[in-house]
């Protein structure tokens, strides 16, 4: 085959490893910047240039979009889209996974466990917000945060008022969800490639952090899923119709939550942990795919 990665950066672990894969099993592969990728918009031939070099003749895409960029990355891999290339995670599911609260209702629509979780623009009626997610302790959640950044636990209505009335008056959108206690700081990363969990690792975090996130030095550790786990981590991904995907699950009383589905899940932590071939895996499912698949959406 010949692949395109799409990333901003192709020093990093992911892109290395998935780079490394391909290369062992005998495909040609190339990593560009998308920020550097541009486009015509035509009807009759839409193409994708790269430092004046038209982009054609690849098999697949493997877009490897940051947060920061969602939206103009979204745009290169519709276009490519639009050429008939197929890409592992479509335009449209990269999108919806991005968009928290489109994919909360998403999820919520066929019927996955999530936390209990509101939105309002207005913080008029802040009280109500908080009376529906149960009351406190609640999170509240920038809407465009990473890596447990803008992720907030506030125990009393007081701070919790006040912190929406802060993110409010700094005009960022935000969420506010039932507090799952019983996780304990701990969350479950697993990994969906075409349809299966290839691998899963706990990640814990700090003393008296309640966001497990790596970056803020939690720590990774195998674990065994049970298999409600298994077929939650499966559904979410498919309902954001994504091939490859980074499913986070908290360990709620009544069941597996999903806490937020990826579509460019990091590979480190969670080859290291379980020491699973997941760039291997992906290639794999890309090598059995990409002839067969059509691109569902073409970016609609
Ligand atoms: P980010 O996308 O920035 O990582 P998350 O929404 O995943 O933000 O939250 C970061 C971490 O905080 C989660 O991995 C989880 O450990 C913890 N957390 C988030 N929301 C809740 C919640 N409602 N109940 C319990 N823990 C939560
Ligand atoms: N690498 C991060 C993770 O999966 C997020 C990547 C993304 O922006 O999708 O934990």
């Amino acid at each position: 085959m010949r692949l395109l990665m799409l990333a901003r950066n192709a020093g990093l672990y992911s892109h290395q490893r998935l780079v490394e894969a391909a290369e062992q099993r005998g495909h040609e592969i190339d990593v560009y910047d998308t920020l550097r990728m541009y486009m015509n918009i035509t009807s009759h031939r839409p193409e994708v240039r790269y430092q004046g070099r038209v982009l054609d003749g690849y098999d697949a895409i493997i877009p490897r979009i940051g947060a920061s960029i969602t939206g103009y990355g979204m745009a290169v891999v519709r276009q490519f889209e639009m050429m008939g290339v197929w890409s592992v995670n479509e335009s449209v599911a990269i999108g919806r996974s991005r968009d928290k609260l489109r994919s909360l209702q998403l999820l919520a629509r066929a019927g996955i466990g999530l936390p209990v979780t509101a939105f309002a623009h207005d913080t008029r009626m802040t009280d109500d917000v908080l009376d529906i997610v149960g009351g406190e302790p609640v999170v509240i959640k920038l809407l465009e945060g990473t890596q447990g950044v803008g992720v907030v636990l506030s125990e009393t209505r007081r701070s919790a008022k006040s912190v929406i009335e802060a993110f409010r008056g700094a005009k960022v959108d935000i969420l506010v969800q039932e507090f799952i206690k019983e996780a304990g700081g701990a969350d479950i990363r697993t990994i969906v490639v075409g349809g299966k969990v290839i691998a899963a690792m706990k990640r814990q975090g700090g003393e008296g952090e309640f966001r497990s996130n790596l970056h803020r030095g939690g720590a990774a550790t195998k674990i065994k899923i049970t298999p409600e786990e298994r077929s939650t981590a499966i559904r979410a991904a498919k309902v954001m119709g994504l091939n490859v995907a980074g499913v986070d699950l908290l360990r709620a009383n009544h069941g597996p939550v999903v806490m937020e589905v990826n579509s460019s899940p990091g590979l480190e932590g969670i080859e290291e942990t379980t020491g699973i071939d997941v760039a291997g895996q992906i290639i794999d499912f890309i090598e059995k795919n990409y002839a067969t698949s059509k691109t569902k959406t073409k970016g609609r």
